[in-house]
């Protein structure tokens, strides 16, 4: 049996010479979206003969900040879950309440890491029926493979609430093309973008021998969510029609609530209220000047990315126009001061959800994040 990795490749493949059986093409071309290629080779969606595939790699990274968004709404944090489960309610779907993020009902997982967790196993399988059919859903998750860039990127979180649009269906009651006009009109209507705004790449998905195609979508170089249609199994005979297909749309609330602000950092948009007493209590103040010449290139120090990161330091101080020495003394107390709160909020999930710091498994995830904050409040109070 081919690997998910291999499955996803193949299928990529498959899927892009025959856009219009995988993706929901007539919604794109309704709106006045044409399909053209990246030089990265991905396929895209653009209604303004846009020249890349929005990626931030292949645009130029994030650009929408400093009043440079293009939504047409500003919603603020509880503004973004409160519109969009009433938008979706119209559309026929049922917003239903988070699941803990101490995943109980898994045994191969500590935590919630995104929102179709809730329903895996036994609602993807078929053995158990969901809560609702469609449904929507504001899902913390918590993963802790980038806690190095919390605080750094402007971008990066431990703890974050993945908006979730899922539906469960039988063949026969499959829309694809709903679905996905369904998650345009929160872009249009519930943002407030015009198409020339809005980006699609055609892409695929494959886990636990499951997968299907994916629409992510773009704006200004920012990835707001991925519209997944789990459709096929893959069995010793080749791929087979799922009897229960799923609709796996997954978004960030913390993107929508920042990019719609354009602030400069999406904690400050997600934790206000935390930001304004740390801010106080410390007294480091934000270097406005350069923090605007910084952030649009904080995403260049994703630790994950770069091979050596005192070169990418010494370009990205570059193109800020000041030292390596001073871009760090004004970006690492911030950043301190950003992972203090951000690791505080994952905290008060977990344990308010029966978690707990130990020394083993996720506890010890818990751990390494109350001593990140606890080391940062020794080394700048
Ligand atoms: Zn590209």
């Amino acid at each position: 049996m081919p690997t998910d990795k291999e499955v996803k490749k193949a299928f990529k493949q498959t899927a892009s010479k025959n856009p219009d059986q995988y993706y929901a093409t007539s919604v794109l071309k309704e709106e006045g979206f044409k399909r053209k290629q990246c030089a990265c080779k991905i396929f895209y969606w653009t209604a303004c003969d846009a020249p890349t595939c929005g990626d931030p790699a292949c645009s130029g990274g994030f650009r929408f900040f400093g009043g440079k968004t293009p939504a047409q709404r500003e919603l603020d944090y509880v503004g973004v879950w409160n519109e969009f489960a009433s938008h979706f309610k119209k559309l026929g779907y049922t917003p239903i309440k988070r699941y803990p993020v101490v995943a109980r009902w898994r045994n191969d997982t500590d935590f919630v890491q995104a929102s179709i967790y809730d329903f895996q196993p036994y609602v993807v399988s078929g053995e158990v029926k969901p809560p609702a059919n469609p449904l929507v859903v504001p899902q913390f998750c918590l993963r802790f493979n980038d806690i190095d860039n919390v605080g750094i990127t402007g971008a990066h979180y431990t703890g974050f609430v993945m908006i979730g649009q899922h539906a469960f269906m039988p063949p026969e009651q499959w829309n694809q093309a709903k679905y996905f006009r369904d998650i345009h009109s929160w872009l249009s209507k519930g943002l407030g973008l015009p198409n020339k705004e809005i980006t699609f790449h055609e892409d695929a998905w494959a886990g636990g021998g499951n997968f299907g195609p994916c629409m992510e979508f773009f704006s200004r170089g920012l990835e707001l969510g991925n519209q997944v249609y789990m459709m096929f199994e893959q069995t010793p005979h080749g791929p087979r029609e799922l009897k229960l297909k799923v609709l796996d749309m997954g978004m960030g609330h913390e993107r929508n609530a920042w990019f719609t602000k354009g602030a400069a950092t999406s904690y400050e948009t997600t934790f206000p209220t935390v930001c304004k007493k740390l801010f106080h209590a410390t007294g480091i103040k934000v270097d406005e000047k350069v923090m605007e010449k910084f952030l649009p290139y904080a995403s260049y120090l994703n630790v994950d990315e770069i091979e050596d990161t005192e070169k990418t330091w010494n370009f990205v101080a570059q193109k800020v126009g000041i030292e390596t020495k001073e871009l760090r003394e004004k970006v690492l107390p911030l950043a301190a001061l950003f992972s203090v709160g951000e690791h505080a909020r994952s905290l008060l999930f977990a344990i308010s959800d029966g978690g707990l710091p130990s020394n083993v498994g996720g506890g010890y995830n818990l751990r390494v994040i109350l001593r990140r904050a606890l080391s940062f409040i020794d080394k700048y109070e």
